[in-house]
């Protein structure tokens, strides 16, 4: 790619197409999607992500503050979306204003809602979040059934919505069944006292890929959507790793190309010693783009289709790599963070690996100061 960019993302709007054909088909019928696009879309670009998911067919938007709840509906009014963090009080008139689904884990939110409710003299739809063990969020699963039930009874409130979060379902398959189990006892006893709520949900992507009982009737991907398949203890089938494909790629260039004499210190603190006389390349992205000091001396990058270690401490604007062996490098020529060049990839797992983290982090830590260039969109 031709530009005069340092570091910048690639964002391929097809692929954000084709995962959500993909989700689509692994939901099944019957399974509404609420494509979930907190954090700037986990980085991605909220508009631009939102307009693709709209023309994809999504159903629904997960968000997790009111400003990317506003986004979202200025790209396109016909979407429900749900709030999927607790409201603060001072929010709760603009949320009910604007039709936001709000995420309701106690009575007193319950009952705040339907109080601004009455005086707006407007309906709130709520979706009541249950903490089967996840410990963030949500009503203590023995008492779900009981704020349901209270909730369901109050002014201007129309329970929409009952859901729960898994904590651990790409490692744990014993804790997500307990998780699930003391769901689906609460579904029983709202279902045997009359109890009809419409919507239904506890998956987010590590579900729908390992537990096709947590759907119910939507699910919340998030990851998936960005194309990287969660990756834990339990095995994911490569069939589907071989079907989602990668949204972002993040590049840089190779501003300076120099040999480092043996015994030259690498940046920072000198944490790395060249033991040999070394060829290294400057390339331009730090910490101030996002990619982050945790991954200091031991970080690959791709240049020329090689995997280049990055040597020495990251610094905010700039990293050394490795390429000896690597010949003809010269200053201008792209090199990669995240994504293909040639035969070789580094996935946004492989970074995250490097850095002690997950794929989620290493996305919304991409800074502002990285542009987002898009490709395949279709004009809408
Ligand atoms: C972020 C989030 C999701 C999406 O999770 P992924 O693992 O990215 O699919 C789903 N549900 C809730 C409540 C979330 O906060």
């Amino acid at each position: 790619m031709n530009n005069s960019y340092r570091c910048w993302a690639e964002i391929d709007l097809e692929a954000v197409r084709s995962n959500l054909a993909w989700i689509r088909h692994r939901a099944g019928t019957g399974v509404q999607i609420m494509t979930v696009v907190k954090a700037d879309a986990y980085g991605h670009g909220l508009k631009q992500i939102c307009s693709s998911l709209m023309q994809g067919g999504t159903d629904w938007f997960g968000v997790a503050n009111l400003s990317e709840a506003a986004v979202v509906h200025g790209v396109g009014s016909g979407w429900p979306v749900l709030l999927l963090s607790s409201s603060l009080p001072e929010e709760i008139n603009e949320v009910i204003r604007s039709g936001i689904r709000a995420t309701v884990s106690s009575l007193a939110e319950a009952h705040a809602y339907s109080q601004a409710s009455v005086l707006l003299r407007l309906i709130s739809k709520i979706h009541i979040k249950v903490d089967t063990g996840m410990g963030r969020l949500g009503v203590a699963h023995e008492d779900a059934f009981r704020l349901i039930k209270a909730a369901s009874r109050l002014p201007n409130i129309e329970v929409e919505g009952v859901f729960s979060h898994f904590s651990s379902v790409e490692d744990d398959p014993d804790w997500t069944t307990i998780q699930l189990r003391r769901f689906e006892e609460i579904l029983a006893r709202l279902k045997t006292a009359g109890f009809r709520i419409p919507i239904i949900h506890s998956a987010n992507s590590g579900a729908l890929i390992h537990e096709p009982d947590a759907r119910f009737n939507l699910i919340r991907p998030g990851l998936l959507v960005y194309g990287v398949v969660p990756e834990g203890k339990r095995r994911v089938r490569s069939d589907i790793k071989h079907q989602i494909q990668p949204v972002l790629s993040w590049k840089c260039r190779v501003s300076l190309v120099k040999t480092l004499a043996r015994g030259s210190r690498v940046s920072y603190g000198g944490t790395f010693v060249a033991s040999r006389k070394m060829k290294v390349a400057i390339l331009t992205a730090g910490y101030g783009d996002g990619y982050s000091r945790a991954g200091s001396d031991r970080s690959m990058v791709l240049i020329r289709g090689h995997r280049c270690r990055i040597l020495g401490r990251i610094t905010m604007d700039q990293l050394i790599v490795d390429v000896s062996g690597v010949s003809g490098v010269s200053p201008g020529e792209e090199s990669v963070l995240i994504g293909c060049q040639g035969r070789r990839q580094i996935t946004a797992a492989d970074v995250a690996g490097w850095r002690g983290t997950i794929p989620w982090e290493v996305f919304t830590g991409i800074t502002s100061r990285v542009p987002r260039i898009y490709k395949g969109g279709t004009a809408a």
